[in-house]
């Protein structure tokens, strides 16, 4: 039997993981939400893989979200004659926006145009996720002269990124665009914004979305990935402006320096939980299992630290999508996550010092949160249309499982992020009483409570209108 775990695991397919066996295999080992990045293939592919993940859950008799990440702006150096040229330390090397012949040691073209006009002598740039480092000596014309700090390889289009941040790109690109037209064509859950700067490009994403879904009625979740040096002191707009975000430390750590990172992780994932949002943890969280089987004792650390911190879901990217050990990757992050969860710091009563609750669905959920905890109860359920009441009540760390039924299959999906939440579809009886039978029933045959058992239960009369919950009721198993 699968082991209960409140935190989520959001693995992203690739060639290693896109075989419809392996997929349901992974999904049976812990996978909640399958990231499709749209930095790779075509509209098609998408399609395709979205289809591949929706049957493999169905065989694995599982709730599992997809999630849109879309490419964002690419800053990115051109390509090179030979495919790739070694950088060493010392050498000149120029950025050339207007060079067209193919690169080579000396100097190379641009993809991102502006670059010349964006930066200034002195600038530091980081190349290849920051495996190489140049300093800016001078901008002449189009060409941006630099000296290598750090050299190395760099390959053909590799990124871009400016310390301290300052490149203007616009965060959704022509292609973008396209992606989200794709994105809402196979009904994804969520959709993930890259290098967002502001609010505003949440709003732009959110309104493309709606554009794109007008007649089909879906509304996916927004996740704004916080990668930018810019995004973090907009930190709080952008996550009002979303349904989540993203600690994505690839690109972060380029623009603030790797050290910056944890505190900002810490900070991250309290602000989002504080404010009713999601938060994904995300990148080379279980790095060396690309290519070994099990993973390096730093890594353990990094994900039941993130757990600890009390993030939505941990994320999976090369691991799943292209490395050696796909599968076993998940169980071990599940096993470390569940390990973790164990040692959660409940600090009930403190979460809600000095808040008050002003709507009657959220505080309904809340008494629930109470009532479960001082009872002891055995779990929580959310009776829910949107997945509102579910998602307020799993943002305290509380040791009682939340299980969230809803007759909606997209609520259901996008529950499958909530930390602590179990989504499960319940027909769509409109009457109180059989759907209170009905949920005692899911506990019992999921044997979640015994005879003698406690649960708290919430619903909204009448039955079936989003944020209508106004009922809770205490129950004894009998
Ligand atoms: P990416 O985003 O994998 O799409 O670059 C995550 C990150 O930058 O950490
Ligand atoms: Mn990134």
């Amino acid at each position: 039997m699968a082991i209960r775990r409140a935190t989520k695991i959001v693995a992203t397919l690739g060639p290693a993981s896109s075989d419809p066996d392996m997929l349901e295999q992974m999904i049976r080992a812990g996978v909640n939400v399958v990231r499709l990045n749209f930095s790779h293939g075509t509209a098609q592919d998408h399609v395709n893989r979205a289809q591949l993940v929706r049957e493999a859950a169905t065989r694995a008799g599982r709730e599992v979200a997809i999630m849109a990440d879309l490419q964002g702006p690419k800053i990115r150096v051109g390509k090179f004659a030979e495919g790739k040229v070694v950088l060493k330390a010392g050498a000149g090397f120029v950025l050339d926006a207007s060079r067209t012949e193919p690169g080579d040691v000396d100097a190379v073209g641009l993809d991102y145009k502006s670059l010349p006009r964006e930066v200034r002598a002195g600038d530091t740039l980081l190349l290849n996720d920051g495996l190489i480092v140049l300093t800016v000596d001078a901008i002449r014309g189009d060409a941006v002269h630099t000296t290598v700090k750090i050299g190395g390889e760099l390959s053909n289009n590799k990124g871009i990124n400016k310390l301290g941040g300052g490149l203007t790109a616009p965060a959704l690109t022509a292609k973008d665009m396209d992606d989200i037209r794709t994105a809402m064509g196979l009904k994804a859950d969520y959709v993930a914004v890259s290098f967002p700067k502001n609010a505003t490009d949440m709003e732009m994403a959110r309104q493309l979305c709606s554009v794109a879904a007008a007649d089909m009625n879906h509304r996916p979740g927004l996740i704004a990935k916080i990668e930018r040096a810019e995004a973090i002191p907009k930190l709080l707009e952008i996550l009002l402006a979303s349904d989540g975000i993203m600690v994505a430390r690839g690109d972060l750590a380029v623009e603030v320096g790797n050290a910056a990172v944890p505190a900002l992780q810490k900070r991250m994932i309290k602000l989002a939980r504080e404010h009713d949002k999601v938060v994904i943890t995300a990148t080379q969280m279980m790095e060396s299992m690309i290519t070994n089987p099990v993973p390096t004792r730093a890594e353990v650390s990094d994900v039941a630290n993130a757990v600890l911190d009390g993030t939505d879901a941990v994320m999976l990217s090369a691991e799943t999508a292209a490395g050696k050990y796909p599968l076993e990757t998940v169980v071990e992050m599940a096993k470390i996550c569940h390990a973790a969860e164990s040692h959660e710091i409940v600090n009930f009563e403190a979460d809600f010092m000095g808040k008050t609750f002003g709507r009657i669905d959220q505080s309904i959920a809340m008494g629930a949160l109470f009532t479960a905890y001082h009872m002891g109860a055995k779990a929580i359920v959310a009776l829910t249309d949107s997945g509102s009441t579910a998602l307020w009540m799993s943002r305290h760390l509380i040791q009682i499982p939340i299980y969230a039924l809803t007759p909606r299959v997209a609520t259901q999906r996008k529950m499958a992020l909530y930390r602590n939440v179990r989504p499960l579809l319940m027909d769509n009886n409109l009457e109180r009483d059989t759907a209170l039978v009905e949920a005692e029933t899911h506990l019992k045959t999921r044997n979640i409570v015994q005879s003698g058992d406690v649960y708290a239960i919430t619903c909204g009369e009448p039955m079936g209108a989003p944020g209508g919950t106004n009922m809770l009721k205490i129950c004894r198993v009998a």
